[in-house]
Parts: structure tokens; sequence; C-alpha cells
């Protein structure tokens, strides 16, 4: 087994979330490894993104090259709620000049990331597996163990970041994992090569399915539509039970919706791919030399497109954290802490709002005002909360300005943490 010591930084996964939080360290002069287990390009799904992730993309030098590379998003489009009739929003409603987002097809978009962080100074190795997590005596992650090139390599640092996505690969083995067990979903999809776009054909189209379960539709291009159908697990259980297959199942979706049927030739049928979509939140997002972020911290159905951002974002806020605490020892605790009570609200919003959103029976001005009530921002507009809300835009000030070493609000954040690891020691005695 060979041995590397002296990386400030070992991530795993170098999904966005990876090469996000590789990018900004190694671009803040510190010895960041990103260790993907896949050789880019690779296929992922998570194709539409919000415009919450520009100014990340801004500071990490891509938006020209998002902008020349993939279809620009204005908007979504809904058949949503009591109401039959669609409706819309474009991120222009949030009322900044965040226009637009993009539809990506994410082994490319993916792979643009990874280059970016090697440009920026980070050292990627592909084919890289990560098999093991190396804990001292104390329990303090030192380091990793992984495969590449069918040899084991051993290798050390003062922090590890998972971003191995629903792998999870050190939060799995450290944290207890919140299953959300009324978002516990399952996703069947296709590409078509021939559709019909909507009226705003920039937009991606999210439906409602009666009798449970929503649809979305991504245009990729204008010859690829990403056609996906969310359903819970029972729902799915049931249908397998009576002997359907995915392609019948979808097929149904399909035949019970009123807009993505007339997008495509429902004769037509495509390739499907499925994946489970059941939401979850690590307890800790931190704990002595690791952190995790993107999917390996929490994962929310992805009906309003955010885990893209979510992962991103997070990894934004905790490089600056790990900057601090590199920097100076001391500054570990209040820098992490604050980067999970960061991090942990946003997660927080989405999910309660996800949750709201997926009653289907209510008004859409319900929806508006409860978006209103959750997003982070003052507006006597229930149109600009929704939009503010589902784009992540309403958010990005604390993202810009998080301030890992800032007094405001830490001592609260203190105590409420102290509180928390008092009562989970105390179910632990009993
Ligand atoms: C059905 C569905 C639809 C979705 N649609 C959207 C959408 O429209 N928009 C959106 O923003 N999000 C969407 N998402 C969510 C989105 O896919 C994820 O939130 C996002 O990819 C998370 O990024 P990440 O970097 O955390 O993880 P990932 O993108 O999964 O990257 C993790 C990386 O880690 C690597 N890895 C894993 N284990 C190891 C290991 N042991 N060693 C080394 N490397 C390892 C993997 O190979 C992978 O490349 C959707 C999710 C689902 C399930």
């Amino acid at each position: 087994m060979s041995e590397t010591q002296n990386y400030d930084v070992v991530v795993v996964g170098g999904g966005p979330a990876g090469s996000t939080v590789g990018a900004l360290l190694a671009k803040a002069g510190h010895r960041v490894l990103i260790l993907e287990r896949e050789r880019f390009p690779r296929y992922h799904i998570g194709e539409s993104l919000v415009t919450g992730m520009t100014p990340l993309m801004e500071e990490l030098g891509l938006v020209e090259q998002l902008d020349a590379r993939y279809r620009h998003k204005t908007g979504i489009s809904l058949r949503w709620g009591k109401d039959p009739q669609p409706w819309r929003s474009d991120f222009s409603a949030a009322g900044t000049d965040y226009d637009h987002a993009w539809h990506v097809t994410r082994s490319d978009f993916d792979e643009l990331m990874l280059d970016n962080a090697r440009k920026l100074g980070a050292e990627v190795r592909e084919e890289a597996h990560v098999t093991e997590i190396l804990q001292d005596e104390s329990g303090t992650v030192t380091g990793v163990v992984y495969t590449h090139e069918g040899r084991t390599h051993r290798v050390s640092s003062r922090y590890v970041a998972d971003a191995s996505g629903q792998s999870r690969t050190v939060s799995r083995r450290l944290t207890e994992t919140q299953w959300q067990d009324d978002l516990r979903n399952v996703a069947i999809w296709g590409y078509y090569d021939t559709y019909t776009p909507l009226e705003d054909e920039d937009d991606i189209l999210v439906e409602a399915i009666e009798g449970g379960g929503w649809m979305w539709g991504i245009p990729l291009s204008k010859s690829k539509l990403s056609l996906g159908y969310v359903l819970s697990v029972e729902k799915l259980t049931e249908a397998t039970r009576q002997g359907l297959s995915h392609q019948e199942i979808f097929a149904q979706g399909l035949e019970s919706s009123i807009m993505a049927r007339t997008m495509v030739d429902a004769g037509v049928s495509v390739p499907l791919k499925s994946a489970r979509d059941w939401s979850h939140l690590s307890d800790r997002f931190f704990g002595p030399g690791w952190v995790a972020v993107g999917d390996a911290a929490a994962f929310i159905d992805p009906l309003f497109s955010s885990g893209v951002w979510l992962g991103t974002s997070g990894a934004w806020l905790a490089a600056r954290a790990l900057d601090a605490a590199l920097s100076d020892p001391s500054n570990e605790a209040p820098a992490l802490e604050r980067f999970e009570a960061v991090y942990r609200q946003l997660f927080s919003d989405i999910l309660s709002y996800v949750r709201f959103f997926m009653e289907p029976n209510r008004l859409r001005e319900e929806y508006m005002e409860r978006a209103q009530q959750i997003a982070r921002v003052y507006t006597r507009s229930s149109r600009v909360g929704f939009m503010a809300l589902v784009s992540g835009i309403g958010a990005v000030a604390d993202l810009v300005n998080f301030d890992p070493m800032g007094v405001e609000g830490l001592q609260e954040i203190m105590v409420e943490r102290q509180k928390i690891a008092a009562e989970r020691a105390a179910a632990a005695a009993e």
C-alpha cells in the first residue's frame, strides 16, 4: 500500500459539490486532492438548474461557458393544485437581474466543473474509489484509503470532505440519517429526440399527476427532452404487484398528464432509467476531521430542481469554513458550527416547502403565500416570494455574505448545538 501525506483536504467525489469545495479551497491556496470513483464524462441525473447558483458560478468563473454551452432556462411552467389552469413563473419575477439558469447535460457539466477545479489548482484522481475512512484513536478522521489502477493507497489530510453523493461514504458511517418517510419516492425517466415544446419553450415543466406523483419535462435542447415521472414507493409497489413494468407505469403517468402528454408521442417508447428518490438529512454535517456536502449531507425531492444548487451552496459554505479552520485551528469549532447552521437552514426551507407543495389540492395563491412566508426576502408580493424561494435567489445574500468567523448569532448557534448534543447524550444513555 502506498502512503501519501500532507493534503490539507481530501474530497471524496468529483460531482458538483466535490468539485466546488475542491476548486475553492485550491483557489484559496490549500493543498487539495479530489478522488472520483468514475472516469468523466459519466452519466448523472439532475439536469435543470436554478438562478440561485449563478453567483457561485460567477465566483468560479464559469458563467460565460455555461451561457455558451447550455440552453437557458427562463422559468417554471406548472400545472399543479386545485386550479386546473396551467400557470408559470419566470426567474425575473424574483426581482433580481438573474433572469435565467441552465438546462444541462450532467456528464458534460460535471466534467466542466471538475476540469475547472483542476485549473484552479486541485489535484484530481479519477477512477479512484474511496473504500475506507481513517480515524485516530479519538475518532478524528485523518484520511482515507482508496483504490486506483489496481493498487491501494492510503492518504492523510487535515480534513476529509464527503461529497460522494448518495453513496455517503463518510456520513453513512459517522452520522444518523433522518429519512423522510412521507417523501419516499421513485423516479422513472427517459429522453425523447423529437418533442413539441411548451408555449414557454425554455421553461421546465412541473406537472401534478392525477392519482399521485408528478412529472418533469426538461428541454435540454431542441432535439432532446428529458421526461420523468416521480411516484411514491407505495404506488410503484402496488403497480408492480399488478404485473406492470416500468414502461407501463411510465405510460400510465403520461396518459394521466395533461401537459406532458402534449409534448411527446405517447406511442414512442424510449429506454427508461429509474432511481430511488427518498429525501433524507444527516443529523450532522461535520465532525472531527470531516465535513459533508451535497447529497452526502442531505437530499430533497427534486420538485424544484434544487439539488445541485443546495449541494454547491453547501460546498461554497464549507470551503470558507475549512479555509478559516486551516488557517487557525482555534477557528474550527465556530466556523464549522456556522457552516452547518446556515447550510441546514437551506435544506429545511426547501424541505418544508416541498412538503407543503406536495399537497396537490390547494389554490395557486396558497402555494405562493406559503413560499413568501418561508423565503428569505422582504416582499409584499407572494409572486416574488415564490420565485425567490424556489430559485434559491432569496438565500443568496446568506451565501455570498457568509462569514465563518462572524460573531452575529454565533452564541445562539453554539447554545442550540450544545442543547442538541446534550439531548443526544441523554437519549444514548437511556
Ligand atoms: C430523479 C432525480 C432528479 C433530479 N433532478 C434534479 C434537477 O433537475 N436539478 C437539480 O439541481 N438536481 C436534481 N436532482 C438532484 C441532483 O442529482 C443531486 O442533488 C446532485 O447531483 C448532487 O451533487 P453531489 O455532487 O452531491 O453528488 P453527485 O453528483 O452524485 O456526485 C457524487 C460523486 O461522488 C462519486 N463517488 C461516490 N462514491 C465514491 C467513492 N467511494 N469514492 C470516490 N468517488 C465516489 C460519484 O461517482 C459521483 O461522481 C435530481 C435527483 C434525482 C434522484
